[in-house]
């Protein structure tokens, strides 16, 4: 007897192909590692990385690698976190530096440990990067801060260019994804907050986890009444043995059928695809949204 279920979750053709690599690629991996410096675009092994470090975009990590949270999809080890690093808005502009990069994506683990959940910390680090590059963009991925509004506050007044925040699944899915169901919430807060205070705003989302097409429909709208202008979507993979089983595996077809629903739910711009990632090609997806609005004004 064939297992269907099985063949449907079995990894398909159009997911099996792509390492990074390329002689400029490894030889920017060497430099950063000798200075003992890390992206999460090589942490999480990125299939897009080198396209993106091609393109002067990167994506670093930042306050340590283990979060006080512990989501079942997520690679991130949970745990005590580590203390914070005063020295790291140096090292990141050291390595924007070598690597000549045009947009940096800074993200973080969350720190419900510090009493003002690495706010600040975020604050200092985008304040350094724009001193040290104002040349490069940046954008800010942050945690929801359990929906303070003055702790983002501490981060938009340091002033990236773009504001996101993944409300990563549905919230019919969160009790699944061990998050707190109020966690959908404080979510969307970050967003429409970011939102009432003037921000290019941005939210990303997986597929794959055993989320309903309703779901995905409910949640594009949820997004865009909090004034989201960019998404992006992109195929769950298992990233390790305790780490949540892929429930789907959709294919590029449904991922065309995704962007084309969630454009007709008026976001500005919209990157769907089974590899894509929440800082895939965000450079394009800031100027997309630069340009409409500027067209508005
Ligand atoms: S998704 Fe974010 S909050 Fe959840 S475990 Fe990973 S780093 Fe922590």
């Amino acid at each position: 007897m064939t297992d269907t279920g099985a063949m449907q979750r079995r990894k398909p053709e159009w997911l099996r192909t792509r390492l990074p690599g390329g002689d400029a690629y490894f030889a920017l991996k060497n430099k950063l590692e000798k200075r003992g410096l890390h992206t999460i675009c090589q942490s999480a092994r990125c299939p897009n990385a080198h396209e993106c470090w091609n393109s002067d975009q990167a994506t670093f990590l930042v306050m340590g690698d283990i979060c006080s949270r512990d989501c079942r999809f997520c690679a991130v080890r949970p745990g005590r976190p580590l203390p914070l690093d005063p020295e790291e808005g140096r090292k990141l502009s050291e390595m924007a530096a070598l690597m000549s990069l045009r947009y940096a994506v800074i993200t973080s683990v969350t720190r419900d440990d510090l009493p003002d959940k690495g706010s600040g910390h975020f604050a200092r680090i985008i304040r350094e990067l724009k001193l040290a590059r104002p040349q490069m963009r940046i954008e800010v991925l942050v945690p929801d801060f359990s929906g303070r509004d003055e702790l983002l506050d501490a981060v938009l007044d340091a002033g990236p260019d773009v504001l996101a925040h993944n409300v990563e699944t549905v919230p019919a899915l969160y009790a699944k994804v061990n998050r707190r169901p109020a966690a959908f919430a404080d979510s969307l807060r970050v967003l429409e907050h970011g939102k009432e205070r003037g921000w290019v705003t941005k939210s990303g989302v997986m597929v794959g986890l055993g989320e309903s097409a309703d779901g995905l429909h409910d949640l594009f709208r949820e997004l865009r009444a909090r004034g989201t202008d960019l998404l992006t979507i992109g195929q769950y993979l298992q990233p390790d043995a305790r780490s949540l089983p892929v429930e789907r595996y959709y294919s590029p077809g449904e991922f065309a059928a995704l962007k084309a629903e969630a454009l007709g739910h008026g976001f500005i711009g919209v990157e769907s695809g089974p590899f894509v990632r929440s800082s895939y090609h965000a450079e394009e997806l800031f100027l997309q949204v630069s340009r409409a609005l500027s067209r508005i004004q």
